[in-house]
C-alpha cells in the first residue's frame, strides 16, 4: 500500500470495512490476547514547551511533582499485585532522576520480574545505552508527527532531527520500540498522515500510540478543534493492517473522546490497554490534556469492568509479558 491508496482511505468516510479488516489481521496474526500495561506517571517536572501539552514548561499554574525512588518501586509492587506484567514508567523530559538514580529505578521494577517501557522523551545515545544494560526492555516514544515544519510549529525548542535520531538509536539498542503520533493537530494534512504511517513502517516499529489531539485550556492551543476519533480509528487500523504483527494500545485519548473510544479501538486493531497505577494524588497533575478517561486501576471495581468489557468483545486479558511479535532481539 503506498501513500496515493492511504490517502484515498483516510478520505472515505464508510471506514466500516477498514475496521473489519483491521480487527481480522490482528486476530489472525495476534490471536484474541489483550494486553494490559501499568501506567506510572512518575514526573510532571517538564523542560520543553509543547505547543499541545498540559505540562509544558510554561504551564506556570499546574502542580509540578516527582515521585520518589520509592514511591515508584512501591507503586510497581502494587501493579505487580493487580496482575499487571509490565510497568510504563512515563514523565516529561527532565533531568529530576540523574542516570544513576533512574539506572537504579529500572534494576529495581526488572528485579520484580516485570518487563518494562520507558516513555522520558529524548536522551542521548548513552543514556538510553545504560537504561538497556540496566534491563529496560522498551521504549516509547511518539514522532508526534512527520511533517517537519509542522513538528517545528509544535515544538519551538524542538529538533524533528534529533527525535528520528532518537528512535533509530533505540532501534540500534535493541529497545521493543514504540512511536506514534497526535492526530488533529492544527493544520495536518491527510497527507501527512499518509507519510507517518509509511514512516512507522520504514523505521519497522514495534508499538504504535495513536491519540486525537485533545485541547488544553492552559496552553496556546485552547480554542483550536480537537482531533476526530473516527480519523485516529482509521490511521489505527490501517497501521494494523500494514503491520499486522505490531502492539498498538487503544488509547486514553480515544476514550476521553468517546464514551466507546476504548472499546472501538479494540475492535479495530488494537490488542493492549494502559490502566493507569499512579499514585491518586499526583494523577490530576498529570494534565497533558484535560479530563483523562483512562482505566483507574486502583479502583477494583473499574478493572473488573475493564476485564469485562474486553471478553464481552471476545477477546480475554493475556497473562503473558505481552512483547511484540514484530520485534527481533539481537543477541549481542
Ligand atoms: N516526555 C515524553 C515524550 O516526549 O515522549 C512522554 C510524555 S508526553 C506528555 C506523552 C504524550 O502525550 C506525547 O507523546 C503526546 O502525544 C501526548 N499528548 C500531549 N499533549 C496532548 C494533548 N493535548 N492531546 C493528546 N495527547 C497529548
Amino acid at each position: 500500500m503506498e501513500q496515493k491508496e492511504i490517502i484515498e482511505i483516510l478520505k472515505n468516510d464508510n471506514a466500516d470495512e477498514l475496521y473489519q479488516k483491521a480487527h481480522k489481521t490482528r486476530v489472525e496474526n495476534l490471536g484474541h490476547n489483550v494486553y494490559l500495561r501499568a501506567l506510572i506517571e512518575c514526573s510532571n517536572v517538564c523542560s520543553r514547551n509543547c505547543l499541545y501539552c498540559g505540562i509544558n514548561r510554561e504551564n506556570k499554574e499546574l502542580k509540578r511533582f516527582s515521585l520518589s525512588k520509592d514511591e515508584i518501586i512501591k507503586t510497581a509492587k502494587l501493579a505487580k499485585e493487580l496482575g499487571f506484567k509490565t510497568i510504563v514508567l512515563q514523565s516529561g523530559e527532565n533531568q529530576v532522576y540523574d542516570l544513576k538514580t533512574m539506572c537504579g529505578i529500572i534494576e529495581e521494577i526488572k528485579s520484580l520480574n516485570l518487563a518494562l517501557t520507558l516513555s522520558l522523551g529524548e536522551k542521548t545515545f548513552e543514556e538510553y545505552k545504560q537504561y538497556k544494560k540496566s534491563g529496560a526492555d522498551r521504549y516509547l516514544l511518539r514522532i508526534e508527527t512527520t511533517d517537519e515544519n509542522l513538528f517545528q510549529k509544535m515544538h519551538p525548542d524542538g529538533n524533528f532531527k534529533n527525535r528520528v535520531e532518537c528512535l533509530y538509536n533505540l532501534k540500534e539498542l535493541n529497545y521493543e520500540t514504540g512511536t506514534g503520533i497526535l492526530v488533529g493537530l492544527p493544520n495536518q494534512s491527510i497527507e501527512s498522515l499518509a507519510k507517518d504511517i509509511l514512516f512507522f513502517r520504514e523505521l519497522d516499529a514495534d508499538m504504535i500510540g495513536l491519540g486525537p489531539f485533545i485541547p488544553h485550556n492552559k496552553t496556546l492551543l485552547k480554542n483550536e478543534k480537537a482531533g476526530d476519533l473516527e480519523l485516529t480509528l482509521k490511521v489505527m487500523a490501517l497501521v494494523r493492517i500494514l503491520m499486522p504483527n505490531i502492539n498498538i494500545p487503544a488509547t486514553t485519548a480515544m476514550e476521553t473522546l468517546s464514551k466507546n473510544g476504548r472499546k472501538k479501538a479494540l475492535i479495530s486493531g488494537a490488542n493492549v490497554v494502559m490502566p493507569n497505577v499512579t499514585p491518586i494524588l499526583n494523577r490530576e497533575n498529570y494534565s497533558i490534556y484535560p479530563d483523562k478517561k483512562g482505566v483507574n486501576a486502583l479502583n477494583k471495581e473499574e478493572l473488573k469492568k475493564l476485564y469485562k468489557e474486553i471478553e464481552e468483545i471476545g477477546d480475554k486479558v493475556s497473562g503473558g509479558f505481552g512483547t511484540s511479535k514484530n520485534f527481533k532481539k539481537i543477541n549481542k
